[in-house]
């Protein structure tokens, strides 16, 4: 099977091919499809196995359409959240945002903490649609209020279960309800205890295993 059977644009095709993917990985084939249906995901994937792309290609080509070249910053709301558990996580997808957008003029910023604010609020400022976060820093970000989630459409959990281990779910779900609950919804994991899949319940629609 190759990308181009997949149903994503031109643009994201173009990147994938210079990223140098010939197939998709069995989770991409299986993820990329129900992503762009609009569908709610609960995946079993470690690191290493593509999932990544099986998230971020999708989710591009459903911002695909909101892309825009105008410099104001109204014309970039935060459509897409990703929240990883650690700096070097986030930093990961972030890198992934960008290659796999490199075609399209959507904008990514990459969050964590220990850092300074300030460089991050000049940047949420000027609008921007794809944010990749730790929850912490996300959520100092919320009480500056330089980031709104109004126009927040999709909300990615990557690797769950390491943010149950680093005690982050608190935070984890105080975003959640300031999200709008017409959303869609993707839930990363390598392990799926009972805390896991009760969060599942309270942030998933119907979701496609
Ligand atoms: P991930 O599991 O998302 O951390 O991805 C692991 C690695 O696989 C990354 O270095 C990706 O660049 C690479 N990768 C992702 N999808 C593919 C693919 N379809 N073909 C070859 N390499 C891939």
């Amino acid at each position: 099977m190759s990308f181009s059977e997949l149903g994503l644009i031109p643009e994201i095709l173009q990147a994938v091919t210079d990223a140098g993917y010939t197939e998709p990985t069995p989770i991409q084939r299986q993820a990329i499809p129900v992503v762009l249906a609009g569908h709610d995901i609960m995946g079993g994937a470690q690191t290493g196995t593509g999932k990544t792309a099986g998230f971020t290609l999708p989710l591009l080509n459903r911002l695909a359409r909101h892309a825009s070249t105008s410099a104001s910053p109204a014309r970039h709301p935060v459509r897409a959240l990703i929240l990883a558990p650690t700096r070097e996580l986030a930093m990961q997808v972030f890198e992934s945002v960008k290659m796999y957008s490199r075609h399209l003029p959507l904008r990514s910023i990459c969050i964590y903490g220990g850092v300074d604010m300030n460089p991050q609020i000049q940047e949420l400022r000027r609008g921007i649609e794809i944010v990749v976060a730790t929850p912490g820093r996300l959520l100092d970000h919320v009480e500056s209020k330089s980031v709104s989630f109004n126009s927040v459409q999709a909300l990615v959990l990557d690797e769950a279960d390491r943010m149950l281990d680093m005690g982050f779910i608190p935070d984890v779900t105080r975003i959640l309800n300031m999200l709008p609950a017409q959303r869609q919804s993707l839930l990363f994991s390598a392990t799926f205890s009972e805390e896991i899949k009760k969060l599942a319940d309270t942030m998933l629609q119907a979701p496609v295993l």
